[in-house]
C-alpha cells in the first residue's frame, strides 16, 4: 500500500501513552505507537479508535484527552465510582450522573430500580445518584466519545451508598 514520506497514525506522530502518560512516538509508516513500559498501541483509523494490543482495550480522544471505551460494565462502574471518590476530595458532591446513550444496554444490568410513589416511570439509580442517558440533542460527537458526566455542586456528599455495592 502507498504511503506518502510524511505519514502519520490519524493521533500523529506521538500520543501521551493512556497508561502512564509519556509521550510515545509512532513507528515510522506505521499506525503503532510504541511505549517503552506498555508496549503497542495500534490507531484505526476506521474506528478512530486507539488499541491496546496486548490486553484489547480501546480508548478515543476528545480534546486531547484518551477515554476507554468499555466492553465491560464493570470498566464504566468502576469508572464512575473512581470520578465520584475524585469530586469528594475536592470538595463536592455529585447530584446525578449522565452516562453516554451507548452505554445504555451494558449498564442496565447493574442499575438500581425504585419506581417513585404516582409515578409510573421507573427511576435508575447507580451510587443512589439518578442516573439519565446522554439524550439525541446532545453534542453526539462528543458523546461518542466520552463515557459519562457527573453533575455536580459544592458540598459534601450526601449520604450516598457509593460503597454499597462494594461491601
Ligand atoms: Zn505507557
Amino acid at each position: 500500500m502507498y504511503q506518502p514520506l510524511n505519514y502519520h497514525p490519524i493521533f500523529g506522530p506521538e500520543i501521551r501513552c493512556p497508561h502512564c502518560r509519556q509521550w510515545v512516538a509512532a513507528l515510522t509508516l506505521t499506525d503503532t505507537y510504541l511505549c517503552q513500559r506498555h508496549g503497542a498501541f495500534e490507531a484505526d483509523p476506521q474506528t478512530q479508535t486507539l488499541v491496546h494490543l496486548q490486553s484489547g482495550r480501546c480508548w478515543r480522544q476528545w480534546e486531547e484527552h484518551w477515554y476507554r471505551q468499555h466492553t465491560h460494565p464493570d470498566g464504566i462502574r468502576f469508572e464512575i465510582h473512581e470520578e465520584l471518590d475524585r469530586l469528594h476530595t475536592q470538595g463536592y458532591r455529585a447530584t446525578r450522573v449522565v452516562v453516554a446513550e451507548r452505554y445504555r444496554e451494558l449498564i442496565s444490568t447493574f442499575l438500581e430500580r425504585t419506581t417513585p410513589w404516582r409515578t409510573d416511570e421507573a427511576k435508575q439509580r447507580l451510587y443512589g445518584l439518578p442516573v439519565e442517558f446522554s439524550g439525541p440533542a446532545s453534542d453526539e460527537a462528543r458523546w461518542s466519545v466520552i463515557n459519562f458526566e457527573l453533575v455536580k455542586e459544592p458540598g459534601p456528599p450526601l449520604k450516598y451508598p457509593y460503597f454499597r455495592l462494594f461491601d
